[in-house]
């Protein structure tokens, strides 16, 4: 059975899971919004026991990971992990925040493992800001070359945006940007304060009021018509209704639909909760609680918990189908 049949059999049968993965905390960016490459105690995890991980997250009903960090590229193993995650059925993505770390050999990594899609992220249409934001250098060209490489090799490309202070109120320019360097599509992130010590999140750079953020978001539905953007209209509709402090249609299921697994196996509901629903390698399916929550905004968990509501769920299942049998 390929990726996508097993993808569409488990969600039919209502065992569909989905989980995030991050492999270290190393980082090469100095991101003004997470403070992960800040971290003194710096982790990989073991080989050997992240492909028990992966193997288990499958038996929970996981069938989507994506590979994350710090910089996942730079665990030493990436490519055993990546095409583990292949052999078990698993659509994979990964992303990086730095392009330098895309050279010739990583990108035959990610073709060889049949990654299904690379996140490359970009805050803003120039340099000069970019480097505020990342501190990488010469940012733009890096990104350039690195979306030509990954086309070349037909790996689908995704621009991953933060909206921060550094771009929403440019977001139509920043489409356009990317646009002209090549990306497949685009999947955007939303500012999000973590109070977890694993994932730290924050810093003035997201510092955007709950009004700016829904000006964003409503540009951002408006210009849906005009590029390939991977977060759901209804989805970004329930976090609109969410900032405005009203009770959004769809609650988020992060710990039950969806995880955050880090790198030392520790599982979360979501990158944003301190506390460990268990260690993965050891946790059984049964500990898996029905439960939901709406304590933040960040897009990953709201997004897929969308899908997973019963009835409701009719509407964006139908507008997504196209995307959603396509991956
Ligand atoms: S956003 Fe990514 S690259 Fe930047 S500090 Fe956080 S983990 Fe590292
Ligand atoms: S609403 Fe936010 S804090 Fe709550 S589970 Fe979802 S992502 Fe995590």
């Amino acid at each position: 059975m390929g990726k996508k049949s097993s993808f569409l059999k488990t969600y039919l049968t209502n065992q569909l899971r989905v989980a995030e993965f991050a492999l270290n905390n190393i980082c090469t960016a100095k991101c003004q919004f997470c403070s992960i490459w800040k971290q003194k105690k710096k982790y990989n995890v073991d080989t050997a026991k992240a492909l028990i991980a992966v193997s288990k997250l499958k038996s929970f009903g996981v069938r989507f990971i994506t590979i994350t960090g710090g910089e996942p590229l730079l665990h030493p193993h990436f490519a055993e992990i990546a095409n583990h995650c292949t052999k078990e059925n698993i659509t994979t993505t990964t992303i990086t925040a730095d392009p330098r770390i895309l050279n010739d050999k990583r990108i035959h990594i990610l073709k060889q493992a049949e990654i299904d899609c690379m996140g490359i992220s970009i805050d803003h249409h120039t340099d000069e800001v970019t480097y505020k934001a990342r501190k990488i250098p010469h940012l733009i060209d890096g990104i350039k070359q690195a979306v030509k490489k990954l086309k070349e090799n037909d790996i689908l490309v995704t621009a991953s945006i933060l909206i921060s202070d550094f771009n929403h109120s440019s977001l139509p320019t920043l489409f356009k940007k990317c646009e002209k360097l090549g990306f497949d599509s685009i999947s955007l992130s939303y500012p999000v304060f973590s109070p977890s010590p694993t994932y730290t999140l924050g810093g003035d750079a997201i510092k955007l009021s709950r009004k700016d953020l829904i000006t964003a978001l409503k540009k951002v539905l408006r210009l849906k018509a005009e590029y390939d953007i991977v977060n759901p209209r209804h989805s970004i509709e329930n976090i609109i209704t969410y900032l405005r402090g009203e009770n959004p249609r769809f609650p988020c299921l992060g710990g039950y639909r969806s995880f955050f697994v880090d790198w030392t196996f520790q599982v979360y509901p979501c990158m944003c909760h301190e506390k460990s629903m268990g260690n993965i390698l050891t946790m059984n399916k049964n500990e898996i609680k029905k439960t939901s929550c709406n304590l933040c905004n960040m897009s990953w968990y709201r997004d897929f918990s969308i899908f997973f509501q019963g009835f409701k769920s009719l509407p964006p299942l139908f507008q997504e189908l196209k995307r959603i049998i396509a991956f």
